[in-house]
């Protein structure tokens, strides 16, 4: 049986792996994308955001006391998980990229929901805010993925269909 405070900080530092996995991510994807300028701006803006939540995530474990030195060594299940899932964004195409980023965000949603959930059983209410306020940083990501699916497969498949070259980046 482990303590609290030893599960979530588990829990913190899994997150951290996640947002260096997602920034890894999604510095490819954009890196990636030429003719979706919509797209690449919000996914470019999100790249910030990531950073600025690791950075959150590591001053919050420093504030329990828990070293952040061996944050970098995660190699869990969800970090697995979250390597499979950036296995999608490899493919050379817009739209595969869209889906596993719109998927990624709602891992990350789900992670901050039962971490920020955990950390107030535990009564450490800053952290749950923490958790809080990166939750809504991804509710956004993933609502404006999910408002511009439609148009950036439609996009795709009418210049995929037209042999644009544009079409796949
Ligand atoms: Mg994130
Ligand atoms: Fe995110």
């Amino acid at each position: 049986m482990a303590a609290m405070k030893e599960i979530i900080d588990q829990w913190l530092r899994d997150a951290h792996a996640m947002e260096e996995q997602a920034e890894q991510m999604l510095k490819a994807q954009a890196g990636r994308i030429q003719n979706y300028p919509e797209l690449k701006a919000r996914i470019e803006q999100h790249i910030g955001e990531t950073q600025s939540q690791r950075g959150r995530i590591e001053r919050c474990l420093e504030s329990r006391g828990t070293s952040t030195s061996s944050v970098k060594d995660v190699t869990g299940k969800l970090t697995a998980m979250m390597q499979g899932l950036g296995g999608a964004f490899a493919g050379d195409e817009v739209v595969k990229g869209c889906m596993a980023s719109y998927a990624f965000e709602h891992m990350e949603i789900a992670a901050y929901k039962t971490l920020g959930a955990a950390a107030r059983t535990a009564g450490d209410e800053p952290t749950a805010r923490m958790c809080d306020e990166i939750l809504r940083e991804e509710e956004a990501m993933a609502a404006w993925l999910s408002d511009h699916l439609e148009s950036v497969s439609s996009t795709y498949l009418r210049r995929e269909s037209a042999d644009s070259s544009a079409a796949k980046r």
